[in-house]
């Protein structure tokens, strides 16, 4: 395993920032950390990158455990914090290479870095310079240079413009092809343009934890109706699409359809065609939307 956290619990004072999180990510997984703000994510990071201790668990990096190894544990990760720290007044390459010298790195190295982050027509400019997008640039790079194996990004698109969004999810893409990327976020459609597994995570505890591309398979649409009479399950079959019906509790159903098209106004058809009401109507599908909707009502 690249990481594993075993019941991380993390308490500031009184108040409970993580409660009992666990989670691991094999090598080569880039997996989207998802959740609204003050949900616990750079809580979570700063533990996994040993910036912060936690009040209770453990934390492995590649086999080394973050409580007594924490220097291995750095080895193996690149770190890009929230607020991506920068001297402005320094130049691109001399803040790479003044990083660079403090791991003992080659120079060479600060140069293909600079390549590989699409840096070099600003590698001779001051920070303070450059778009959000070039800095975010220079905090991936800074975060690479020692060549780990686990990168930890937190929330490294925020506040970029809508090309340069692009350009810096095309890049951790790119980057995560060899290596193994946790990466945080607050917005849904980021973890969707880049991530393999999502772990949704709201007020301190991981409320999901689901491989994406099995979602994406997952074409059905599940729909709960309740009406104000009872119906024979023959007549409610005539509703299309349908997959199965199960008549849960006297006038509620959960119906399965075999499409991902919103099915409610068919439900709604059938209750109008066959004199019915319809009390209650709920989608409770199963994507990345609805669990994303579930996690923050509006
Ligand atoms: P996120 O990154 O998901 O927005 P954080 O991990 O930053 O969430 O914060 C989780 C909770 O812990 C929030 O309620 C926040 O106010 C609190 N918190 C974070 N850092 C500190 C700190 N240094 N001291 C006290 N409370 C903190
Ligand atoms: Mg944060």
């Amino acid at each position: 395993m690249s990481i594993e956290v075993k019941n991380i619990t993390k308490f500031y004072k009184d108040q409970k920032a993580l409660n009992n999180v666990s989670f691991s990510i094999k090598k080569g997984e880039i997996v989207g950390f998802l959740g609204p703000n003050g949900a616990g994510k750079s809580t979570m990071m700063k533990i996994i990158t040993g910036f912060i201790t936690p009040s209770e668990g453990d934390v492995l990096v590649c086999d080394y455990n973050i409580k007594t190894n924490k220097l291995n544990v750095q080895k193996h990760i690149g770190y890009f914090p929230e607020h991506n720290p920068l001297y402005l007044e320094m130049y691109v390459k001399e803040y790479l290479l003044f990083n660079a010298s403090i791991y003992k790195i080659p120079k060479i190295e600060v140069e293909k870095i600079i390549k590989k982050v699409g840096l070099t027509s600003e590698a001779d400019k001051k920070i303070k310079q450059l778009s959000k997008g070039y800095r975010q640039r220079v905090g991936l790079a800074a975060a690479l240079l020692h060549n780990p194996d686990v990168l930890i990004l937190d929330e490294p698109t925020t506040g970029l413009d809508p090309n340069q969004l692009i350009e810096i999810r095309s890049l951790i893409k790119e980057i995560g092809k060899n290596k193994t990327v946790l990466f945080s976020t607050h917005i849904m459609q980021e973890v969707d343009a880049i991530c393999n597994r999502v772990i949704l995570i709201n007020k301190g505890q991981i409320i999901a934890d689901e491989n994406l591309v099995e979602l994406k398979k997952n074409q059905e649409q599940i729909i709960e109706v309740e009406f104000d009479f009872r119906i024979e399950k023959q007549f409610i079959k005539t509703i299309p699409n349908l997959k199965s019906a199960d008549n849960i509790h006297d006038t509620s159903w959960i119906l399965t359809f075999n499409t991902t098209k919103d099915m409610r106004p068919a439900v709604f058809d059938f209750a109008h065609d066959n004199g019915l009401k319809t009390l209650k109507i709920n989608t409770k599908n199963k994507n990345l939307e609805s669990l994303f909707q579930e996690l923050i009502p509006n």
